[in-house]
């Protein structure tokens, strides 16, 4: 018979234990991948940043992005820019400021950056579908707390977005609609980290957020515009 005590551990703790675990996994692999390449873990991170970004951004904003100090970012960005993968130039709006832009190496190096290990993707493809669905709700939540504390980057999420109805269709397979592409979403489709995201008035956000965790589509009163039940099934195809 076991004589190990039983855990104590509360499920907030579990889930941390669980978290440190796959991040063990995570960093093996950045270092891994990005060894390969010939640059490290925050270099390839940086590229990555650059590549998904929508206009030049620069030395301030990669550092806010990427949570690093900017010395941090500097330092990579140094080696970045001699190693022929970053061009540093003029802001076309503003004269003074230098912004950060790829070059054609350097936008070859970032898509390579932007790819997650096989192995994470396996474990991940793994689940089935309701409990990724599930994971990645979980994990919006826990992101978006941790955002409302500044403890992390605003990340460009759906359920911080302009363009987001969560719960629009309740019950449908795709619940929440884009008004970007204009099309039903399903809690599978959220986005973390979305290019075209704009980020929400103050005032909309946690009602937003409060529909997509409570269910009940937004009123008439603002932004949040409920479709008809016919608008709805133009728009949601499913059964
Ligand atoms: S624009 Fe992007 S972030 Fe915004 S709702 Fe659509 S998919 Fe989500």
């Amino acid at each position: 018979m076991s004589t190990q005590a039983p855990t104590t551990l509360t499920a907030a703790e579990k889930i941390m234990a669980g978290f440190a675990k796959i991040a063990l996994v995570m960093r093996h692999e950045a270092w891994r991948s990005a060894g390969r390449r010939g640059l490290t873990p925050t270099q390839a991170q940086i590229l990555s940043v650059l590549g998904s970004a929508r206009e030049p951004i620069g030395l301030t904003e990669v550092a806010s992005r990427m949570a690093i100090s900017l010395a941090t970012a500097s330092e990579a960005l140094s080696s970045l820019v001699s190693k022929g993968l970053v061009r540093k130039s003029r802001s076309e709006a503003d004269a003074r400021a230098i912004v950060l832009t790829l070059t054609r190496q350097g936008i070859r190096e970032s898509s390579k950056a932007g790819e997650w290990p096989d192995s994470m993707l396996e474990a991940a493809r793994s689940l089935p579908e309701q409990e990724r669905a599930a994971l990645l709700r979980g994990l919006i939540g826990m992101i978006r707390e941790l955002q409302e504390r500044g403890s992390i980057p605003t990340a460009r999420m759906c359920v911080g977005c302009t363009y987001f109805r969560p719960n629009e269709y309740p019950g449908a397979p795709r619940p929440h609609h884009c008004l970007l592409i204009d099309a039903p979403i399903a809690d599978a489709d959220l986005r973390i980290d979305c290019a075209e995201m704009e980020p929400a008035e103050a005032d909309l956000r946690p009602r937003l957020w409060n529909v997509f965790v409570n269910g009940t589509p937004l009123d008439h009163a603002g932004p949040g515009r409920r479709r008809s039940p016919s608008e709805s099934r133009r728009n949601d195809p499913s059964p």
